[in-house]
């Protein structure tokens, strides 16, 4: 039986283990953490019983993921919100974006026509989008026609245009929101890309979550690979692949790198051009996050962002864009763009009877030493006044520290390597295959990878897809998964 070696158990990690399992690897997952998942953990980081997601929390990626679908979405009790995400506003106003796209586009007046318009082609089509921005870019699109709408609505949306789009600070805060998860100068076309895919997303699967944590998705994972006979060893950090026994390419055993490709580099006999390739591939920024207990709900002005698990803080699109460009240069606003989940919303297992957890972050220099307790405590408290009194603890994790959680975060970056469009071409080198590398037998299954960053566990499934089909084996997610 071939062996195959995962170096790394974030999703795309253990999505490969799973799929050679299923194909008949002996598989080993070795992890440089005490506990497995990467990037969807869970842990009490603040008080006992609040279990808070110490990386991803919101996962509209994996929930409409082909991998994830294939798997099945029934192998984890997903929570699919009525409303995706809100945007607060000054005055107790916010943009709201429902599921429903028709009750979003109502309640936005005078943008109405305007957000149906850039929105309603691209939900209606959401498997053309998914399927553009669930690979290599570097291949005809399966839908050509959304397609195209996608990438002239991408230039729109990531340009100065942008501004032309909406008369209203609700629709206009709605799409900064989303397109400021790139963490990347504004306004710029990865960024454009990032959010046209979270807001198609948004009204049509949803912004859905797992129930008790976003570590049930690597439970779930680590389950199926342990019943196809796979195995996990953690606490086991990788520093130099040289010595590692993986067993023999010719034969055809695999090594699958679910890590910062530089660690390819310390294989021996890189091709110097690969390893120039590797080498000039740029991390960007960072995030800083705090995690907070409560002992009550978030006391949002605007009455329906307290039901929304996702919220997105921090104004105006002007002030968005000026907190992400800060960032840019190298600097952290003063009221900064926050990422906020609330999931004890709907979700009671995160918390003792009447508590909430509170997962938020902020953009930050690379590593910087940015403690954003303070930040995010004061920009939440402009929408939510009350909000510090309900704060039982906090947790925060700096930029700095990020790599100590996870050695794929370099910097503190939290995507596996800058979303500039430039990078969602050359991921990490520019190739067709870019989840092969010239070693025999090694692969690349990161976020380092097309399609780049979110839990969806596509990077993993095409490394391990190439691997297979390198190997003569050229299967479909049905032909393992039989679905
Ligand atoms: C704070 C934060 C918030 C996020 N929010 C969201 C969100 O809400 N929704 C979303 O979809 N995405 C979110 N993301 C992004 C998402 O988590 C990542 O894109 C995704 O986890 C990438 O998956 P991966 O398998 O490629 O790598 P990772 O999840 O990074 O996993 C890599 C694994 O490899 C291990 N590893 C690395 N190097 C070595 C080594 N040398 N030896 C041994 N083991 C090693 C690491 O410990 C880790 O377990 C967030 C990320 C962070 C950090």
């Amino acid at each position: 039986m071939p062996r195959a070696t995962l170096i790394g158990s974030g999703p795309n990690g253990l999505a490969a283990a799973v799929a050679l399992a299923r194909a008949g690897y002996a598989v080993e997952v070795v992890e440089a953490a005490g506990t497995i998942g990467g990037g969807v953990r869970s842990a009490a980081s603040t008080l006992p019983g609040y279990v808070h997601d110490v990386c991803s929390a919101v996962h509209p990626g994996a929930y409409s993921s082909p991998f994830f679908r294939a798997f099945g979405r029934d192998r984890i009790d997903w929570i699919v919100p009525e409303i995706s995400y809100a945007h607060p506003l000054d005055g107790g106003r916010a943009g709201i974006a429902w599921r429903d796209l028709e009750r979003t586009a109502d309640a936005l007046g005078p943008d109405a026509r305007a957000w149906r318009a850039l929105l309603r082609p691209l939900s209606a089509h959401i498997e053309g989008v998914l399927d553009l921005t669930g690979g290599s870019l570097l291949r005809i699109p399966g839908d050509p026609v959304t397609a195209v709408r996608f990438g002239l609505r991408m230039l729109e949306q990531g340009s100065a245009m942008a501004r032309r789009t909406f008369r209203t600070a609700e629709a206009a805060a709605l799409v900064a929101g989303v397109v400021a998860h790139a963490n990347t100068a504004l306004p710029a076309p990865s960024g454009a890309a990032a959010g046209l895919l979270l807001l198609a997303q948004a009204h049509a699967g949803g912004w859905a979550f797992p129930r008790g944590g976003a570590q049930r998705i690597a439970d779930a994972l680590a389950d199926d690979l342990r019943a196809h006979g796979g195995e996990i060893r953690t606490s086991s950090p990788i520093a130099d692949l040289s010595g590692l026994d993986w067993g023999d390419p010719v034969r055809g055993d695999l090594l699958i790198l679910n890590t910062s490709p530089r660690l390819a580099l310390t294989l021996r006999d890189v091709p110097s051009a690969y390893a120039r390739g590797i080498r000039s591939y740029r991390y960007g920024a960072a995030a800083a996050k705090v995690d907070f207990a409560l002992d009550g709900p978030v006391p949002w002005s605007a009455p329906d962002v307290a039901r929304a698990p996702t919220v997105h803080v921090g104004g105006t699109r002007a002030e968005v864009w000026a907190s992400e460009n800060a960032v840019a240069q190298g600097r952290v606003s003063e009221r900064p763009y926050v990422l906020v989940a609330q999931p004890s919303v709907l979700d009671d297992t995160r918390a003792p009877a009447g508590g909430h957890t509170l997962w938020t972050y902020i953009h930050a220099p690379a590593r910087s030493d940015v403690d954003a307790t303070e930040l995010v405590i004061r920009q939440i408290e402009r929408f939510a006044p009350g909000f510090r009194d309900r704060i039982l603890a906090a947790h925060a994790v700096t930029p700095r520290e990020r790599v100590r959680l996870n050695p794929a975060e370099i910097g503190g970056d939290i995507f596996g390597g800058a979303f500039t469009m430039r990078q969602a071409f050359v991921r990490p080198v520019l190739a067709r295959e870019p989840w092969r590398t010239p070693m025999r037998g090694v692969y690349l299954a990161s976020a380092a990878t097309p399609p780049g960053p979110g839990v969806n566990g596509m990077s993993g499934w095409h490394a391990a897809r190439v691997a297979l089909a390198d190997a003569g084996e050229r299967v479909g997610l049905a032909d393992l998964f039989g679905s």
